[in-house]
């Protein structure tokens, strides 16, 4: 039986973007999950017997959804899975920023928050993400840094052919904000395949290494059955995000 190294739980199904390559089926209205209930689903038989512990606690846990920041309960959220995991990935647009929530983060040094920017400049990340919040991103990155340090920030590009002109330009913008890591995803629709060629793919990773980048760059492949396994808000365990609303590990 695979033990997982990791979980990422989905908090929500509501968010403020319309990503075209969203995998989840997006809410415009509230769908959270009550904090009750996901500690429950964390002290679950199913977690205990799929997810790998160490001396008592998670070795990682992942906030996903939706947009984690829109739940009516993040800051609990945030100090629930810290204390219970080694260290916590928090993924987020970051295009609001509710009350407490620098203090929340400022006092629970093992969790990193993943910012999703996809684009350099205000009209292409509309193209992506349907809104009209890019300068609200930057600066919330911006303030972020200044709270919490650098080295508690990634950012995560989806690289689709939308933008895959614009990852050098995001590299500049990142740089000039002070962000000191970046991983690259090549999208992948339901694990159906790279929208991306694989050439202009090797093209970028030659690119990253030729240029020596003054900040860490990560390019994931994703693989259909990762090391962390991916929960829904319904309970379904799943070996990867992309496959989470099909297949159920129980
Ligand atoms: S920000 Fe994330 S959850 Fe929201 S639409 Fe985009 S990909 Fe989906």
């Amino acid at each position: 039986m695979k033990r997982f190294r990791g979980l990422i739980v989905e908090i929500n199904r509501q968010c403020n973007f319309s990503c075209f390559f969203c995998p989840v089926p997006i809410e415009k209205t509230k769908k959270e999950l009550p904090l009750t209930k996901i500690k429950e689903l964390l002290e679950s038989k199913e977690v205990e017997r799929y997810v790998l512990k160490r001396n008592g606690k998670f070795i990682y846990l992942g906030i996903g959804g939706g947009e984690p920041l829109l739940h009516s309960s993040i800051n609990e959220i945030i100090e629930l899975f810290s204390n219970k995991s080694g260290y916590v990935v928090l993924s987020t647009n970051l295009s609001k920023i509710p009350d407490g929530f620098m203090d929340v983060l400022a006092s629970h040094e093992n969790v990193i928050i993943q910012v999703s920017l996809h684009a350099s400049n205000p009209e292409l990340f509309k193209t992506i993400t349907r809104v009209d919040a890019f300068m609200f991103v930057l600066n919330n990155i911006r303030r972020l840094i200044e709270r919490v340090g650098s080295r508690r920030v990634l950012v995560n590009t989806v690289v689709s052919e939308k933008n895959e002109d614009d990852v050098f330009n995001i590299f500049h913008v990142l740089r000039k904000l002070g962000v000191s890591k970046l991983r690259l995803h090549p999208m992948i629709v339901d694990g159906r395949a790279y929208t991306i060629s694989p050439a202009k793919l090797k093209g970028i990773e030659k690119e990253i290494i030729e240029k020596d980048l003054p900040f860490e760059v990560e390019l994931v492949i994703p693989e259909s059955d990762g090391e962390i396994a991916y929960i829904t808000m319904d309970g379904v365990l799943s070996n990867n995000l992309f496959t989470a609303y099909k297949k159920d590990l129980k």
